[in-house]
Parts: structure tokens; sequence; C-alpha cells
């Protein structure tokens, strides 16, 4: 019996884990496979705020700029409680343009860093290249942006998983939850492990499953729409060709320690198909070489493939539910690295105190039961 037991072991689950550790409570992460198995071991780890302004709520952009703001004390803390590095980079990143309709977004994109009070600074082509020799030279301007930091995210799962582990939360690896209900006075969890199927109860339950909310794990809940957005991302190894991540409006390259490079990344509706495509590979490396020839000599070190957990409002749910003692951190899409440290935050906050601040209302579960509830009462 735990205070809380958190479904799923990835960026988000281990991120709320710790937090809710930190601030007294005993916790269980049950993890069907490894930590990091989902979505979270396959980002690029960017820390990167929304520029589409016009298609981005700003309840988002909002959160995304709370958790940038809480970023490096949530590394510190679990740099410090776990002793591992989550390759934290402050470089920031640099917008490369080609022509006319590059420049005219890096300025769009330099107006809101400014509005937004963030450091970000336009460049000519010769100082682009005299930042990052190894960029075309067809760039003909670019943006830096110095408030764009990143993580490895491969080194950052496991050092949660330390950092959980050393003040005291229980991960659990190989531990499928197969269904979650109220019992009298307590949540009850069936966890299979090792083809053995026993019960854990729990005072709350935090759903943090990524793409498989609603595949193989029955709750109370109703369906809200989960669906996977399939992201390839090709990891090159080699010359280290640049120090800052490397934009434009079709790619972004990020390095990494060790001569690795990351070329990223598609986005696709394939269901939960995993297989690396030849159309996303050729895709990826055709727009990476025309804004970086040189990774024309790297090697191909490996084709990643992850699943983003979406909702049809691309935002996430981060709260209550309809079922008292079940909470839910999932539906990040493409910032759950970038919103780990926010979510984590207020999560604690909600299930520890019983209140939603007004910040994170927006993102809450009755959202799309209230559209269940119309489209009925209209049909
Ligand atoms: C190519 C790509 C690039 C990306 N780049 C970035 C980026 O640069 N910056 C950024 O912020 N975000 C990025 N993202 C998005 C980010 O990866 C996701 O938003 C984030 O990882 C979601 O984390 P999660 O913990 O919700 O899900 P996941 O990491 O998928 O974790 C869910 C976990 O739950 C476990 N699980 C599922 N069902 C059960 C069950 N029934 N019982 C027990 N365990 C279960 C799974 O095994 C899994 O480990 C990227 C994603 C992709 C695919």
């Amino acid at each position: 019996m735990s205070d809380v037991a958190i479904v799923g072991g990835g960026v988000i689950g281990l991120a709320c884990a710790f937090e809710l550790a930190r601030r007294g409570s005993s916790v269980t992460v049950l993890e069907r496979e490894e930590p990091g198995f989902g979505a979270s071991t396959v980002a690029a780890g960017m820390l990167t705020p929304s520029f589409e302004v016009e298609l981005t709520p700003q309840s988002l952009v909002e959160l995304q700029l709370d958790s940038l703001r809480r970023y490096p004390q949530f590394i510190r803390e679990i740099e410090a409680a776990g002793g591992r590095s989550c390759g934290y980079r402050d470089e920031g990143s640099l917008w490369v343009s080609r022509h006319r309709d590059d420049e005219l977004q890096l300025d769009h994109i330099l107006r809101i860093q400014q509005q937004r009070g963030l450091p970000a600074r336009r460049l000519t082509g010769r100082e682009v290249r005299a930042l990052e020799p190894y960029v075309s030279p067809r760039a003909v301007g670019g943006l830096l942006v110095e408030s764009d930091h990143q993580v490895d995210s491969r080194k950052l799962v496991p050092a949660l998983r330390a950092a959980c582990e050393a003040i005291g939360v229980d991960v659990r690896t190989g531990t499928g939850v197969a269904t979650v209900e109220r019992a009298a006075g307590a949540m009850e969890l069936t966890c299979q492990h090792g083809g053995v199927t026993s019960p854990f109860h729990a005072d709350q339950v935090l759903l943090a499953a990524g793409v498989w909310l609603e595949e193989g794990l029955v709750t109370p809940l109703p369906k809200i729409g989960m669906r996977p957005i399939k992201g390839q991302i090709v990891h090159l190894q080699g010359q280290r060709l640049v120090r800052h991540v490397i934009r434009n409006s079709d790619v972004y390259l990020v390095p990494r320690d060790g001569g690795r490079l990351l070329i990223g990344a598609t986005e696709e509706e394939q269901g939960f198909d995993m297989n690396p495509t030849a159309g996303g590979t050729l895709d990826l490396l055709r727009f990476g070489f025309e804004v970086l020839p040189g990774i024309y000599d790297l090697d191909i070190a490996e084709i990643d493939v992850g699943l983003r957990p979406t909702f049809h409002d691309h935002m996430p749910v981060l709260g209550a539910t309809t079922t008292d003692g079940i909470y839910m951190a999932s539906g990040h899409y493409r910032g759950g690295v970038l919103l780990a440290a926010a979510t984590a935050h207020w999560m604690a906050e909600i299930m520890l105190t019983g209140q939603a601040p007004s910040e994170i209302e927006p993102f809450n579960f009755r959202r799309f039961v209230a559209d269940q509830t119309q489209q009925e009462a209209a049909s």
C-alpha cells in the first residue's frame, strides 16, 4: 500500500513521483517495461516553448514558460538526489534562414521572444558561420535564441529514476497495470509481473501511461481520445559539427556528447506502428543536409521511433478526473520533456492539497467529458 501509485515510468510519471516523494508521500511507480520505454528516451530533449503562437493556446505557452523557468532547479534537485547527470546544456538554439520566407519567420520569432522577455539575437549569414562554421554557405541569416536549453533525454530518464529511488520511491519494472478501480476506502490496481497477477492498493492513482492510456488499461474513466503521433529521429555519429541546436522550419539538428547528432523529427498519423521508414529517413537527411552539408560523411548510428501522446486539442490533461482518487498527467504531445518540471510541481500541488490553481484549470479532464455530453445531446 502506498499513498500514491503511478502508472507509467516515462519522464512524466518519474518527475511526478520525484516531486511527490520530495514532499513526503510514499510513492510506487508501476512500469510495464523499463523506465523510458516510451517516447521519453526518444525525445530530442529540446526545452523550447512554441513559436506557433497563433496555433498554440496562450495557457499552454504560459505552462511551457513556467516549466522552462523551473528547469534549472528541477535539474539541480534530480542530480543532487540521484548523483547522475541529466545532460543539461544551455548553449541555446540557432535558427538558420535560407531565403526571404525564413527571414520573415525569424523576425516573427524574435518579436515573440522579446514580448516574452527572453533573450534572442538576429545574426547575418556571416555571423551564423562565424558561430557555427559547418552551417551551409547558403544561410542568409540567423536567430540565436539563448533561452532555449536542452537535456539528453537518455540521461534524464535514468537520472530521474536514480533520484526517485534515492528518496524512497519504489520503482517496479516489468509490472503492467491491467485495471484500476475504487475499492472500499482505497484504489485497487491489478498488476501483472512475470505472468503473475496481483493486487496493489494506494490512496491515489496517477495515470501517466503515455499513448497507452486507453490501451490495455481498464479504468472507470470515459475514453477521451488519446492517440499516438509517430516521430522518427535519425542518430548520426562522427565528427562533431555544431555546438548549438540548429533549426529551420523543416528540421532540427541536436548535438549530443561523444559526436552524436540527432536529426528530427517526423510527425505521422500511423497508429501504434513503430517501424522506421525509408521516406521518413530520406526527408530528415535531405532537410538536414541542406542546412549542414557536413552530415554527408557521418555514420548512421540508429533510427529511433517514438509515439507522442496526444489529445485532439494538443493540450495535456493535468489534474483530477471524474473518479475520486484517480488523477491524470497525460497527453504532453511534442513537449513532455519541457513540461515535466511544471507538470511535477502542479500535480504534486493538486494531489496534496485537492485544489487546482487557476493556471492549470485549462488542462482539466472535464473538457473532454463536456465535449462528449454535448455530442450525445446533439445526436
Ligand atoms: C521524435 C520525438 C521527439 C521529441 N522531442 C521532444 C523535445 O525535443 N522536447 C520535448 O519536450 N518533448 C519532445 N518529445 C515529446 C516527449 O517525448 C513526450 O511528450 C514525453 O516523452 C511523454 O512522456 P510520458 O511519460 O507521458 O510518456 P512515455 O514516455 O511514453 O511513458 C509512458 C510509460 O508508461 C508505460 N506504461 C504504459 N501503459 C502501462 C501500463 N498499463 N502499466 C504500466 N506501465 C505502462 C510505458 O511502458 C511507458 O514507459 C518528442 C517525442 C518524439 C517522439
